[in-house]
């Protein structure tokens, strides 16, 4: 049976991963996975996983390789694991990309880098609302809601992600520079190593991201 595909979104907190990563599940149908999701998720419903996860997640710290490795594990070597799957938020350090690697008998990664300066990226996390109802994200400053506070689609209440604010920003951003930029290293030069530039509108980068991966999948399809 072939492996599963397992396309990574590495990037600064800010640059977008996420809505990149939901617009290709959308766009091709993969399942998506983003360990910080999977995290809030724990939290809210107060799983033991949230008990551990919560504090560290507040005060903008990286929850123990452990933990978060065992969410992408279950992905992977589950029985039904599907053909292609979009991670996002893993790998955060060397540790885990390295991690990554060790399932490469179950999985082949793709990894897309998704550039952003620091200033661009405070200013995203400091504008981004999400819908309580539906999760539609916004941004304060490049794409508001027509009437503030309130979701265009659905109606419910926009808010803010506990670690959007100011000084916990700074937090993750530190943590980015020392421990999640290096995995950019780590993988620079790499065959299934791509960069796009996160410095545009959204639409563009998704532009330049569907091209990508119709290109891996074009490849996938002829390896067959
Ligand atoms: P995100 O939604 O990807 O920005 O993740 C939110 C928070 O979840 C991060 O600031 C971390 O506290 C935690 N988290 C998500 N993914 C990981 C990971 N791969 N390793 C460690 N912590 C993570």
């Amino acid at each position: 049976m072939a492996k599963t595909k397992v396309i990574t979104l590495l990037g600064a907190p800010g640059a977008g991963k996420g809505t990149q990563a939901k617009m290709l599940a959308a766009k091709f149908g993969y399942p998506h996975v983003s360990t910080g999701d999977v995290l809030r998720d724990a939290v809210r419903r107060g799983t033991a996983l949230g008990e551990k996860a919560r504090k560290v997640m507040e005060a903008g710290e990286l929850v123990s390789d452990d933990l978060v490795s065992e969410i992408v594990r279950e992905r992977v070597m589950a029985p039904d694991a599907p053909r292609v799957f979009i991670l996002d938020g893993y790998p955060r350090n060397v540790a885990q990309a390295c991690y990554l690697q060790s399932l490469e008998d179950q999985a082949d990664v793709f990894v897309i880098n998704l550039r952003l300066e620091e200033d661009q990226a405070v200013k995203r996390l400091a504008g981004r609302r999400y819908c309580s109802g539906c999760g539609k994200i916004y941004n304060v400053f490049f794409s508001p809601s027509i009437k503030e506070g309130i979701c265009d689609d659905c109606g419910s209440e926009l808010q803010q992600r506990k670690d959007d604010a100011e000084e916990v920003i700074k937090e993750r951003l530190r943590v980015y520079r020392q421990q999640t930029a290096p995995v950019v290293d780590f993988y620079t030069g790499r065959p299934n190593f791509f960069e796009i530039d996160g410095n545009r509108e959204p639409d563009e980068i998704a532009g330049e991201m569907s091209g990508l991966v119709t290109d891996l999948e074009n490849r996938w399809t002829a390896a067959r």
